[in-house]
């Protein structure tokens, strides 16, 4: 597996397997890599004649009070699990090769991101949407894997990937989950025993809104509050029923609606969501 930490060596690289006919799969990542990362990196893999895996911890998506310095970095760790999944290259610049002294130039999507975590972390999505096109740019892939974990954030990169003509296939993979339904995330590290065991209500509230949606319940009020019952101990962010496709809020599910949940464990900040097709 190849270490590359230059745009320009990334390029060359990439060019060489494109110019073979190869299809390039990308999976973006922060590192401290767990089995979410591991699953889009195995359909990188799978789908694609080659794939590469980035690990870079973007500042630009963190707000100035949020957790840049001490989140989790492992990357010796991620290297092996990335190379057992078959990765043929990491793409790890630092944050300066990202982002050279001087840079001035962001890229912004102005409907998808204002919403959700769009509200809560003002400039997060501004982040997100200039360091995936960075990424982009350098890898060149035909295929890009991103997981639902993140569901506003995949709705912003597919805008963003088609306004902007990058002309990479935008793939959304689902949550994985641990036995007890807590979302993997990096920054589950961040949870106390007892923080783990509120977060679990997050699951439990979501678990009983698809029961409801099930039985054939549409208000959505009654659905939000349904997640809201199950989250005692942690401090809700937002829970919200939207439509998935646009974002917008519904006061009556109907479609493919996404019911998404922001909340806090003591200091963590955990999100997670539910996507299901209502008739
Ligand atoms: P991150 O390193 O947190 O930026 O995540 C990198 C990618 O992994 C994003 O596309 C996330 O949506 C995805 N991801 C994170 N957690 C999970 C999970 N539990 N299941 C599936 N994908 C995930």
């Amino acid at each position: 597996m190849r270490l590359i930490e230059r745009p320009e060596e990334m390029r060359a690289w990439v060019m060489d397997r494109h110019g073979r006919g190869v299809t390039v799969g990308l999976v973006p990542t922060m590192g401290a890599l767990h089995e979410g990362h591991l699953s889009l990196m195995r359909a990188a893999v799978q789908e694609n004649g080659t794939a590469v895996a980035s690990i870079f911890v973007n500042p630009t998506q963190f707000g100035p009070d949020e957790d840049y310095e001490r989140y989790p970095r492992a990357f010796e760790a991620d290297c092996q699990k990335a190379e057992a999944e078959g990765i043929a290259a990491i793409y790890a610049p630092d944050a300066r090769t990202m982002y050279p002294l001087e840079h001035s130039t962001y890229v912004e999507e102005e409907a998808l991101s204002r919403g959700l975590c769009g509200r809560s972390r003002p400039g997060h999505f501004r982040g997100v949407t200039t360091v995936v096109a960075k990424l982009f740019n350098a890898v060149l892939p035909t295929r890009a894997y991103f997981g639902q974990k993140d569901a506003q954030q995949c709705a912003v990169i597919r805008r963003m990937a088609r306004d902007l003509d990058f002309g990479v296939e935008i793939i959304e993979l689902p949550i994985v989950r641990e036995a007890d339904g807590l979302a993997l995330s990096s920054r589950n590290q961040y949870l106390s025993p007892e923080e783990r065991q509120e977060a679990l209500g997050i699951h439990r509230g979501l678990r009983a809104a698809e029961a409801l949606l099930k039985e054939g319940a549409r208000d959505a009020a009654t659905v939000v509050q349904a997640v809201k019952d199950e989250m005692g101990g942690l401090r809700i962010d937002y829970v919200e029923l939207l439509d998935a496709h646009t974002l917008e809020p519904l006061a009556t599910a109907r479609g493919t609606v996404l019911l998404a949940v922001a909340a806090w464990a003591g200091g963590t900040r955990l999100i997670d969501n539910l996507k299901t097709q209502v008739i």
